[in-house]
């Protein structure tokens, strides 16, 4: 079954506990927003799922494949992973060298067999679902950080991953180039796309979320609906959201 579920989950780096007995599902064709202070463990979470980060103990089932952290992987099951998550980055992580439609043609053409021209057709049309077709054939560098995080949302659609995983995907942005890509990840969500979305923009996550799980000292405190969350049904969750909101009500002259 097409899911992905964590079970006591644990991660330290050094004497701090950064995951402290993680149980969470991530459901198919469902946007889960991933919330909580910074450094609450959300990103270590996230990796986590890419096998970027390794937790110490808990096990890991994802698509009907079960892992088990405290045991050796083998390389078969790590790329196996990779394949079925596909990681955007803050900072975009387009391959500099490579212009917009090679960076979307590499994985599928190196990894996944595609031929070229197939590969390309399909980058095509990718890139003219972010708006930026006409910028195929431009390097990263001449594109602003907006259409950067676009492309790279596009180059992670091509590998036809079964989860995208996001952190922070908006957050080094002006809030212009910002609405461009939020646009994108709400339809990709409506599409039926399977997203994981660490994100501090509350608004965002109201509209996008199926489900929202609050993170804090490496404990999740709140997994659930967004409805009952954006309703603070707790005094942690109240600060939380005051902290996050800037309310001008506050602040009248
Ligand atoms: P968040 O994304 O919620 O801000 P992170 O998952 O990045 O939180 O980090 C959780 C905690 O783990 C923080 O205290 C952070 O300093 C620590 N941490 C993250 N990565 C490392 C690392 N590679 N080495 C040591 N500590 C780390
Ligand atoms: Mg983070």
């Amino acid at each position: 079954m097409n899911l992905i579920k964590l079970e006591n989950i644990n991660k330290q780096f050094e004497n701090h506990k950064v995951l402290d007995n993680i149980n969470v599902e991530f459901l198919p064709k469902n946007t889960t927003v991933l919330v909580g202070p910074s450094g609450a463990g959300k990103s270590t979470l996230l990796r986590s799922l890419n096998l970027l980060e390794r937790p110490e103990s808990g096990k890991y089932l994802i698509n009907g494949l079960t892992i088990n952290f405290g045991k050796v992987l083998t390389n078969k099951t790590i790329l196996h992973i990779r394949r079925e998550t596909g990681m955007v980055f803050q900072n975009y992580n387009l391959f500099p060298h490579l212009s917009v439609i090679d960076n979307l043609t590499e994985g599928p053409v190196q990894v996944l067999k595609q031929k070229k021209y197939d590969a390309e057709n399909e980058a095509l049309q990718l890139l003219t679902k972010v708006g930026l077709e006409e910028k195929a054939h431009f390097y990263p560098n001449a594109l602003s950080g907006g259409q950067q995080q676009r492309v790279a949302i596009a180059r992670s659609l091509a590998m036809h991953p079964s989860y995208i995983l996001l952190d922070e995907p908006t957050s080094a942005l002006d809030p212009e180039s910002e609405l461009g890509v939020l646009k994108i990840l709400l339809q990709l969500s409506r599409e039926g796309q399977s997203l994981i979305i660490i994100t501090h923009n509350m608004e965002f996550a109201k509209a996008v979320a199926d489900k929202i799980v609050f993170l804090e000292d490496g404990k999740i405190l709140f997994d659930g609906d967004p409805k009952i969350f954006f309703n603070r049904p707790n005094g942690r969750i109240t600060d939380f959201l005051s902290a996050m909101t800037f309310n001008s009500k506050q602040y009248e002259k």
